[in-house]
């Protein structure tokens, strides 16, 4: 009841966060997947951490270190690692570092992921000097190139799914097929980037998830201790399905039948080996996806794309104009917009040149409001939400609101509550 989290940037790592420690970005720091570090002029990831390496599961990987560094306040797992009687075990599973790290929070027992790049379950030195026996088995067991090739078709005959099903507005993504049934491959033989891209949009990939749970459950006899454990589960597939396929796919309703499945499973090994009334679980979602824009525009009503690059062009050019030439390299990442060094305070000082740049943006379709950062309360309205999602020094110096069903991405569609 009353579980409401109203802030803005309702993007993975923000949701993980915000569910896992009970507060919203503001508190939590984690604003956006990924966010302009300013004193290193670079993107990074919300988790990324330049102290820490990758421990692969199989062949070597060539990402950074992840941690929970940039995560300013404890999790669920945290508070009950220091405050029970008893010293739980913690593990969290999922297809993304920014889920399985939020969800298990500072000090888990064990958290694994899969790197995607290089198509291999990895962790971080952050947590673990080494693999874990009960992952490293059942990851041996089930090699992932086992997944390749593998069809995915509607679970339910046609008819018994909501909306016609139409792929006549899906965007073009090259390795995933655009109907069913679905095959689940690469570019090649190389069990990597283009093949796990397509795999995570499959239901085969939150099957996987619920494998590596159940190994986690039986390797280390979670809820059947002294104390009480914790097991986090972020079911990736139906995020990156609703991006590809759309809202109102049938490809999103059969996820969720098959997600339906899987929990089903789950419970039963649950009730069998926990035993009923021995377990608590809580069962939620880090954001919703957006209906897809073309298909909102065909049946009369305002929606479509706003396109970030655009901004940041046209802000470099008022900027070029207002406050002389420079390489100014506006950043535009979700609704936040980042100006380099210096720019901001400048323009604080020059009313003008500010209300220059903001009227660039104010003209771009879809763009409903801009606010500066120092305009956001969270006991207003209309920036509640922005000032809620805000951090000082990861969140950019203005805030652009687009309007209902205009969304800034190229894919399908994307997330929007
Ligand atoms: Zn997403």
């Amino acid at each position: 009841r009353q579980a409401d989290y109203p802030y803005y940037n309702t993007v993975t790592c923000a949701g993980h966060a915000s569910m896992s420690t009970g507060t919203v970005p503001a508190v939590h720091g984690m604003v956006l997947n990924q966010w302009w570090e300013r004193d290193n002029s670079r993107l990074v990831s919300c988790t990324d951490d330049d102290d820490q390496q990758l421990i692969t599961y199989g062949i070597p990987v060539k990402g950074v270190g992840h941690s929970a560094k940039n995560l300013m306040t404890t999790t669920l797992a945290d508070e009950m690692r220091l405050q029970g009687p008893v010293t739980p075990r913690v593990v969290s599973i999922s297809l993304k570092a920014r889920s399985a790290i939020n969800l298990g929070g500072h000090r888990p027992d064990a958290v694994i992921w899969l790197d995607e790049a290089d198509g291999e379950w990895v962790t971080s030195t952050a947590f673990a000097a080494t693999t874990a026996p009960y992952f490293a088995d059942y990851i041996a067991e089930h090699p992932l190139r086992n997944e390749m090739g593998r069809v995915w078709d509607r679970a339910l005959p046609k008819d018994r799914y909501l909306y016609d099903g139409s792929t006549k507005d899906r965007q073009k993504t090259a390795l995933i097929t655009r109907d069913f049934p679905h095959i689940v491959k690469g570019d090649g033989t190389e069990v990597a980037g283009a093949f796990t891209d397509a795999w995570e949009s499959s239901p085969h990939s939150d099957a996987y998830l619920a494998g590596l749970a159940g190994a986690a459950l039986d390797g280390l006899k979670l809820g059947r201790g002294p104390g009480v454990d914790y097991l986090g589960i972020s079911f990736s597939a139906l995020d990156k399905v609703g991006h590809d396929f759309g809202q109102d796919s049938h490809e999103v309703q059969d996820v969720m039948i098959h997600l339906d499945q899987e929990l089903g499973t789950l419970l039963d090994k649950l009730d069998r080996e926990v035993g009923k009334g021995n377990y608590v679980l809580g069962l939620t979602a880090d954001h919703g996806v957006a209906p897809t824009p073309e298909r909102v525009k065909a049946m009369g009503f305002d929606a479509g794309r706003i396109n970030t690059t655009i901004i940041g062009r046209q802000i470099d050019e008022v900027l070029a104009r207002e406050l002389g030439p420079g390489s100014y390299r506006t950043r535009v990442i979700y609704n936040d917009i980042y100006f380099n060094d210096g720019v901001y305070v400048k323009l604080s000082r020059n009313a003008r040149a500010m209300d220059a740049v903001i009227a660039s943006i104010l003209k771009t379709q879809g763009v409903w409001r801009v606010y500066r950062k120092s305009e956001l309360s969270a006991a207003d309205p209309f920036t509640r939400a922005s000032a809620l999602s805000h951090y000082d020094g990861r969140s950019g110096d203005l805030k652009m609101l687009g309007r209902s069903y205009w969304i800034t991405s190229s894919s399908t569609s994307t997330h929007g509550t």
